[in-house]
């Protein structure tokens, strides 16, 4: 195929701004998909996403167009909106030369819009301007095209209005497409090369690969090497997704395709595909590497599910390429891993997919934010390799006194809210430690609002509470503002003066009161009555913040039944068995076990 014929492009948006209905409009028009077909949002295709409505993967459909006599291969890929999810995107515009920018003709510029705009900016990625949903009868097309001027600096002579849903203007979207993003640039005299966008397993055929082929070309049964690994392997597998798979011979520079090479190939996302002859530091545009926002443990049910568990969250890493996994033990809960997620919704998708495409139920410990400590001492440094040491579980923070400085993760957070309520989330900002930055009006009822937060204040339950108090009509987005110092203690939990290790928690000491009082409280309902009297205690370094206790009681299921039912006694006592197996010890103390998992949620 003639590299002049190629357009890769993806849509992006604003979560519910239609990007999955627009996909299903343009497969529709190149005859991928009859009009009217029963599945909406067709390349939303796992359980997950149809459930919830959102898409999480990003997918490619390379679609047929004909123009002026001339066909065309239009190379779609449809990201998701959603922040947790940006690492999709960033992967997918890193294949494209042009993106559609969605906007609804209704909500107008909302806070993802600025980052996806962004980004494409950064990228160099030529954007049409669209605005969907002009079928709606409180669409304001004019109003939009101003706040896309104003914000933007968009000429509202070159947006488009479509309504996705209704097909109206999706003909000339496409033939804009055409128009105004460029073919790829690429050398085709250069050897086969190829970068790595989005892996996933196949039961049959190992991994599969969507991958760019930046020069060159590629045939099956050609003889290929990964960059990262100089082992000789042969391409078994080629095809185009149209969404659904179509076995071609060979791809050439600029198509987005999906390569395999067996069950033994391998393939990792940002690697490179190269053909034998090419040099080993061919350069190509790199994919940045993912920064996780939110550590949890992840353990199995029992650990005779251990190997079940192990095996799916390998699998599914390979799919969702921003988690990190690594092995962690903890004393309650036994042998596990503690997974690195891009957010909560992601944490919530990952588990969930576990268990409907693995069948792998999972026990998830309350997720913490990253932080960073700065060690001193030379015993200390060589201990921890190095002054910097990253801590994604607040188990393995060294001594107070190896600590020179403590840092914590920052995010620079994006609002787009109507001006009533700009008191409002300035007060929620301000509440949860936030700085402001200067703000700017999107037009005269909306402004678009930019504070420096903490991680830790954002992730949990930030979004949530900004909907409740805006009435959903606040927007949030945000992006990565690195470490900075800050005034971190490690609080911890002791039972009659023992620590609990799994119960300690790193928090800012503006919280620090709060949050021991409600860990105590929390603790003393969670943990039954006891033979012995428990005392409860939250310390920083041997001062005691808070302090409850449990009386000592003498727990016997059995003392108000009747004494003749012989059955209905063996049975209560065959499960209070059952219930002692599900007991962390602590100081001969007895905790559930669920406690460790539901005592840090808020
Ligand atoms: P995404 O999150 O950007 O992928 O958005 P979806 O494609 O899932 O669309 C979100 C919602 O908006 C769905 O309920 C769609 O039916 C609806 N929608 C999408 N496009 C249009 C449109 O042009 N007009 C109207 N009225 N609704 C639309
Ligand atoms: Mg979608």
């Amino acid at each position: 195929i003639d590299v002049n014929k190629i357009r890769n492009f993806s849509i992006v948006a604003h979560v519910d701004h239609g990007k999955s209905t627009l996909a299903d409009r343009l497969l529709e028009i190149t005859g991928v998909i009859k009009p009217g077909a029963e599945h909406a949002q067709i390349l939303d295709n796992l359980q997950v996403e149809r459930e919830r409505g959102i898409t999480v993967k990003a997918v490619t459909a390379s679609l047929n167009y004909t123009l002026n006599n001339e066909q065309y291969l239009l190379n779609l890929i449809d990201t998701p909106g959603h922040v947790d999810f940006s690492n999709e995107v960033v992967r997918s515009v890193a294949a494209c030369q042009g993106v559609i920018l969605l906007v609804d003709a209704n909500e107008g510029i909302q806070a993802q819009t600025v980052a996806v705009h962004s980004l494409a900016k950064k990228n160099n990625l030529v954007i049409i301007p669209t605005l969907n949903k002009v079928d709606l009868p409180r669409a304001n097309p004019d109003k939009v095209k101003a706040q896309l001027k104003s914000v933007f600096n968009i000429d509202p002579e070159t947006v488009m209005s479509i309504s996705a849903k209704k097909g109206w203007g999706v003909k000339e979207l496409l033939e804009a497409v055409i128009q105004r993003i460029p073919p790829p640039q690429v050398n085709n005299d250069e050897h086969f090369r190829a970068h790595i966008i989005d892996t996933w397993h196949d039961k049959f055929r190992g991994v599969l690969c969507l991958a760019y082929i930046h020069s060159g070309k590629v045939k099956v049964g050609q003889s290929v090497r990964w960059k990262s690994d100089p082992k000789q392997h042969s391409v078994k597998y080629l095809a185009l997704l149209r969404p659904k798979e179509e076995p071609i011979e060979e791809a050439t520079a600029g198509q987005v395709v999906m390569v395999g090479c067996g069950p033994k190939g391998g393939g990792n996302v940002g690697d490179q595909l190269l053909a034998l002859e090419s040099s080993e530091n061919a350069d190509v545009s790199s994919i940045p590497p993912v920064r996780h926002m939110v550590y949890a443990g992840i353990f199995p049910a029992d650990q005779s599910q251990h190997p079940l568990l192990s095996d799916a969250i390998k699998k599914l890493a390979l799919n969702d390429s921003a988690v990190s996994v690594k092995n962690d033990t903890s004393p309650a809960l036994g042998q596990g891993w503690r997974v690195g997620f891009l957010g909560l919704l992601h944490l919530d998708v990952f588990t969930q997919r576990l268990l409907q495409e693995y069948k792998a139920e999972a026990i998830l410990t309350a997720p913490s934010v990253p932080y960073k400590v700065k060690v001193q001492g030379s015993k200390a440094i060589k201990k921890y390799k190095g002054e910097e040491v990253i801590i994604t579980n607040p188990l393995l923070l060294p001594e107070a006194q190896n600590i020179a400085e403590y840092y914590e993760p920052f995010v620079i957070g994006t609002i787009i809210t109507p001006v009533e309520y700009i008191g409002t989330v300035t007060t929620l900002c301000i509440d949860r430690r936030g700085t402001p930055l200067p703000s700017s009006a999107v037009d005269e009822s909306m402004t678009m609002l930019q504070f420096i937060l903490p991680l830790s204040e954002v992730v949990i339950d930030f979004h949530d509470t900004l909907k409740s108090i805006t009435s959903g009509f606040a927007s949030f987005d945000y992006q990565d503002h690195g470490f900075h110092p800050s005034a971190l203690v490690r609080l911890d939990i002791l039972l009659n003066g023992v620590l609990v290790e799994e119960l300690s928690t790193i928090v800012h000491v503006s919280r620090l009161e709060y949050n021991a009082r409600r860990l105590t409280e929390k603790l003393k309902e969670m943990i039954p009555r006891q033979m012995v009297q428990v005392a409860i205690q939250a310390v920083v370094a041997g001062k005691v913040f808070a302090r409850e206790t449990i009386k000592a009681y003498r727990k016997d299921v059995t003392a108000k039944l009747y004494g003749g039912d012989v059955t209905r006694r063996k049975k209560l006592l065959k499960q209070q068995a059952e219930g002692k197996k599900k007991m962390r010890s602590v100081a001969n103390i007895k905790i559930p076990r669920n406690t460790f998992i539901d005592v840090l949620k808020r």
